[in-house]
């Protein structure tokens, strides 16, 4: 557009030129003040690019864990410049994540992005007060201290639970939305597992939720939010939404949106997003493990200006989640059925997805019932990643080579079972930093598990290592590379114990000979039995044992 009007206006001026007659000096001289002007004028709009805050809060908080997150956990430095964090932000354009997709997007619609506060912390209890009026007070602040802004994209999850507020996220809207005014187009991303409130989509603009799980599509939902920024912005789109919520849980275990029951239903999003009028069609599956009235699944649809189009199709798709609830009632196998029916099984590596101890779940990382399990029933040929920062420290100490004998696991409450005396040698002592090129869930790309001792146990043969790997940082598997980097040859091992729900699906799959999933103890049981609550609605399919 630029372009064109600078090139109609120089048109105009080489025609005048060509004339001689004194009659058009002066008039060629207005001409030429005015060409100047008006190329200068163009110019000043084609490099105004409409400004846009970015931030966000990332939490899943599991209220049966005891270990509250607090500001440390967020790695937040109160007071950061604005430009330090621009640079922190911009960095991460080359992973797959939700604000790599908002920079893209950014860039190809023609915004700019003016990042504040964006953190986020690993699932654990519920988040501190102290913590979320720190975090939401920097993020008020560096917001109103930047340029006009004409919209602003929020990245939050939508399953963080705060000590006075059920919905943190709704509580963050909430306050952008008071600070900056009802005109203010804001659009919000959020994680599959989020427990969205009725109240959100009322206070944002647009609400768009990742649709697939394992997370894959993290970016593009970020690409999409900016999109969608653009086009309201520019005018060109109303966003009107809708959100309904089906009176169950949809169980953890069978949130796997590449699998029935889920698929058919994810698959029917995807579709109805490409009809006319329909901007975003978002299906959550929820957080069972959030003790809160929004807890469970959510449809949302937003559409161009048409509240009925919305509402009709939240609902239709909001029916499709109930009626396939009894697919997704449980019968997966305890700890020790299923550490046996690894053993029994033809092929190789066996992934035994150890849930009750889902670490990108809010849970301890430090669960000892698989391990037990594997020394009891003698299995050989095992490798399993457990948290416990004692257990490294004394296999430092011994050195590289050097016998092992110390108890780990179990120590960071009373759910997840009691240390088990490990005997072996200290294979290798490693960093534990590792770089993902796949895009596995949630789409990162750097990685960090902490220092980590690899132990042999006692029993192993070299054609059937048992290997313990001792990390001084709960890790979530979504990366086959938390073994491989530390030299463990996974396609050789005959069984994987790997702490998650089904994350650690996008990176196992492609090698794994079968995947059980195991219906273990701890914070994160995919069996609501193990749990009471007391503030989820009256009625929940799938949970109504439970509320107390
Ligand atoms: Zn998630």
């Amino acid at each position: 557009m630029a372009l064109n009007l600078n090139s109609f206006f120089l048109y105009f001026y080489v025609s005048f030129n060509k004339n001689n007659n004194m009659i058009y000096n002066s008039l060629k001289k207005l001409i030429v003040l005015f060409l100047i002007s008006a190329i200068s004028l163009n110019y000043c709009f084609s490099q105004s690019k409409p400004v846009i805050g970015v931030a966000g809060i990332s939490h899943e908080s599991n209220s049966f864990n005891i270990k509250k997150t607090d500001l440390e956990d967020f790695g937040v430095t109160i007071g950061e410049s604005q430009q330090e964090r621009a640079k922190r932000f911009f960095a991460g354009s080359t992973a797959k994540t939700t604000s790599s997709g908002y920079i893209a997007g950014a860039k190809d619609f023609g915004l700019e992005l003016y990042p504040t506060l964006v953190t986020g912390a690993t699932p654990r209890g519920p988040v501190t007060d102290r913590a979320f009026e720190a975090m939401m007070n920097e993020i008020l602040t560096g917001l109103k201290a930047g340029p006009k802004l004409q919209g602003i994209l929020l990245n939050l999850h939508g399953a963080m639970v705060v000590e006075s507020y059920p919905s943190g996220d709704e509580e963050i809207v909430r306050r952008v939305r008071n600070a900056f005014g009802a005109a203010m187009p804001i659009v919000v991303t959020h994680d599959f597992h989020a427990n969205v409130t009725p109240k959100m989509v009322e206070l944002c603009n647009v609400l768009i939720t990742f649709k697939e799980n394992p997370h894959l599509d993290t970016y593009d939902r970020g690409y999409q939010a900016a999109d969608i920024m653009a086009k309201i912005v520019s005018g060109k789109v109303k966003p009107v939404q809708s959100i309904v919520k089906a009176p169950m849980i949809f169980n953890i275990a069978f949130q796997n949106t590449y699998a029935e029951p889920f698929l058919p239903i994810t698959n029917e999003s995807k579709q109805l997003e490409k009809q006319a009028g329909i901007l975003a069609v978002s299906v959550s599956g929820g957080y069972q493990y959030s003790d809160v009235p929004s807890m469970g699944p959510s449809v949302i649809v937003v559409t161009d200006n048409n509240k009925a189009l919305a509402d009709k199709e939240a609902n239709r798709l909001s029916q499709m989640l109930w009626d396939s609830r009894e697919k997704t009632r449980i019968s997966n196998p305890k700890p020790a059925e299923a550490v046996k029916q690894a053993m029994e099984h033809a092929g190789r590596p066996v992934v035994l997805i150890d849930m009750g101890d889902n670490i990108g779940g809010g849970s301890t990382g430090d669960s000892s019932f698989m391990l037990e399990e594997l020394l009891k029933q003698g299995a050989q040929g095992w490798a399993m990643v457990i948290y416990d920062p004692e257990g490294y420290k004394i296999a430092q100490n011994a050195g590289v080579g050097k016998a092992f004998d110390f108890p780990v696991g179990g120590k960071m409450d009373n759910m997840h079972g009691k240390p088990v005396r490990i005997k072996g040698e200290v294979r290798s002592l490693n960093v534990g930093r590792y770089l993902e090129t796949e895009i596995r869930h949630g789409g990162g790309r750097y990685w960090n598990m902490g220092n980590t001792a690899v132990i042999q146990v006692e029993g192993s043969t070299l054609d059937e290592p048992n290997l313990l790997l001792i990390t001084t940082k709960p890790a979530s598997p979504n990366s086959a590379h938390i073994f491989i980097s530390n030299g463990v040859y996974v396609e050789r091992q005959k069984i994987l114990v790997v702490k998650g729900a089904i994350a650690p699906r996008a990176a196992y799959e492609p090698f794994a000979s079968i995947l059980i999933s195991v219906d273990s103890p701890g914070a994160t049981a995919i069996n609501p039995d193990w749990f009471k609550y007391y503030n989820i609605r009256e009625g929940l399919f799938g949970i109504e044992k439970s509320k107390k």
